[in-house]
């Protein structure tokens, strides 16, 4: 019953540690590269129809409001034809960066495919949406992009749609700003049109 002898073993963990490390920080990368659109780098389809399905089912648990816009380039295959695809993208990824620092840090923007973006906002009607729709397109009517010499310009069509209808599901919301989007461009583009 006498202790003559006391044994410690020491393990160095570095290197597990470092590994867990890395693998925090791949999969954090891997996230991002997952939920973004490389061109833009904003959410892709993908990520964004999540987010948006998330707010809907906010709204539908907590009677939360929200408003949806769908934002696409007018007569963008012109300046692809005009001038090429590299400055075609370079025009996507500025009106990007344009409706980006429109947005809150709450709301949701995304890259719905080709020339074609939508933004969630959150806790926001159909008024409070037709203003900050308005400022984009003035922003981006007044936006220069200039590509080897040449100066570009270019505007939006956008629709609006809010939850303050009931709707079925976050797909019936989609198709209410995409029917608004359409009215928007089959009245001259250049405008903000509103689902009512
Ligand atoms: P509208 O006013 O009716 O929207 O006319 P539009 O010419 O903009 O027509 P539409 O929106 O259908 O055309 C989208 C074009 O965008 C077609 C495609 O060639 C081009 N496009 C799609 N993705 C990209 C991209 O990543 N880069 C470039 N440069 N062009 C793209
Ligand atoms: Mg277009």
């Amino acid at each position: 019953g006498e202790i003559t002898h006391i044994c410690l073993v020491i393990y160095d963990v570095t290197d597990v540690a470092t590994n867990r490390h890395q693998l925090q920080a791949a999969n954090t990368e891997l996230h991002r590269l997952s939920s973004t659109d490389s061109l833009t780098e904003i959410f892709n389809h993908g990520h964004f129809k999540s987010m948006l399905k998330r707010e809907f089912s906010r709204h539908s648990r907590y009677g939360s409001m929200a408003s949806l816009v769908m934002i696409d380039i007018d007569h963008f295959k012109r300046v692809n034809d005009t001038h090429g695809h590299q400055a075609g993208d370079m025009v996507i990824r500025q009106v990007a960066d344009v409706i980006r620092k429109h947005a809150r840090d709450v709301d949701v923007v995304g890259r719905y495919g080709g020339d074609e973006f939508a933004v969630v906002l959150p806790d926001t009607d159909k008024a409070g949406t037709k203003v900050f729709c308005e400022r984009l397109r003035e922003a981006v009517e007044a936006l220069e992009v200039v590509y080897e010499g040449h100066t570009i310009r270019c505007t939006l069509s956008l629709g609006v749609a809010d939850l303050s209808k009931p709707a079925h599901d976050h797909v019936t919301l989609v198709e209410w700003a995409d029917q608004a989007l359409y009215a928007a461009k089959k009245n001259g583009r250049n405008q903000v049109s509103v689902y009512e």
